[in-house]
């Protein structure tokens, strides 16, 4: 029998009472959803008992380490984790473990496990079924879909179907029967972990009339990288003054400026003249990459590369599936 190695770090699904806070649930995982070790031999850990507001990029460390501490006794992992903040956490781990051979699946619910109606019990069965098998990435399980975790974003917090893989098609679907897409990725270098991410970033969103000042007051405040989220494919305002200038002196001052889409497309510098500040600025193009992702590879690539170049090529490359 498989053997799963499952991480408990809270959510709504070991969540009690109103409001809903952490319950004790997480050491009883298997006695309110029995099934599960029908599918595995699984042991449970307990990394954290949160709402997933407050994980973040220490606890990410944590559960990647707990992964790579456990790599080799186990045949897959699962991590149960609130849905607020899961796609950031998956992202996460997607860059921590490199070159990924065995699957670690992302769960969480909408409704707690104690609750009529809940979609815990399934979320959980189709995670451990799913660590079973050979789909080497770090992806969410949710009503019946498992997804690539550094392309996840929460879309509902009402529905069932609360994540979203924006450009990036399921990579298993579990009905009747488990299928296994044909794009799920097989890396042929050896496994490594570097569980460290320096939180040092911030997230800005670029909207109509955004005043120059703004923006060049909050790089002011320590921040080490910022994730630019600009109008389509990388157009910014410059109907209130040029952004472009305080682009390029944060970039000259050492500050990592990666630009996403706030939409879907690939971030392309060369379209549109509104796009050309940021590409003169030195700016960098996230392409396809979405917030979640783009916020946790900056965090992870200013912890590992010292060397700016490598740095900027690190963050350009496709390295987990997160752009294309
Ligand atoms: N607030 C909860 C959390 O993220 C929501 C959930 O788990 O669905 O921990």
């Amino acid at each position: 029998m498989s053997r799963v190695l499952l991480l408990h770090t809270g959510g709504t699904l070991g969540m009690k009472g109103s409001p809903l806070e952490p319950g004790e649930f997480q050491d009883r995982l298997a006695e309110y959803v029995p099934e599960i070790e029908q599918l595995a031999d699984v042991t449970t850990r307990v990394i954290a008992n949160l709402d997933s507001s407050d994980i973040g990029p220490a606890h990410w460390t944590d559960l990647a380490q707990a992964i790579d501490e456990d790599y080799e006794s186990y045949d897959g992992f699962v991590v149960v984790h609130g849905t607020d903040t899961m796609a950031y956490s998956a992202s996460a781990l997607a860059f921590a473990l490199e070159n990924l051979g065995k699957p670690v699946v992302f769960t969480g619910a909408q409704r707690p496990l104690s609750a009529v109606r809940s979609d815990a019990p399934r979320n959980l069965t189709d995670a451990v079924d799913l660590a079973t098998r050979d789909i080497p990435e770090v992806g969410i399980c949710f009503d019946g879909l498992f997804i690539r975790g550094c392309r996840a974003t929460k879309t509902s917090a009402q529905d069932y179907r609360g994540f979203d893989s924006r450009e990036c098609p399921p990579l298993a679907k579990l009905g009747v029967d488990v299928s296994i897409a044909d794009h799920v990725l097989r890396r042929a270098g050896e496994y490594r972990c570097d569980a460290r991410f320096d939180p040092e970033v911030i997230y800005i969103q670029v909207t109509p009339g955004l005043r120059p000042e703004r923006f060049e007051a909050i790089l002011q405040t320590g921040v080490k990288g910022v994730v630019l989220s600009a109008f389509g494919l990388g157009t910014i305002p410059s109907s209130n003054g040029p952004l472009g200038p305080v682009v390029a002196d944060a970039v000259a001052s050492g500050i990592e400026v990666l630009v996403v889409t706030a939409s879907t497309g690939n971030v392309d510098f060369g379209l549109y003249r509104n796009s050309l500040p940021l590409r003169d600025a030195g700016a960098i193009s996230g392409g396809t990459m979405h917030m979640e992702a783009s916020i946790s590879k900056l965090m992870h690539a200013l912890a590992v590369y010292d060397d700016r170049d490598e740095r900027r090529v690190y963050l350009e490359r496709n390295v987990a599936g997160e752009r294309d």
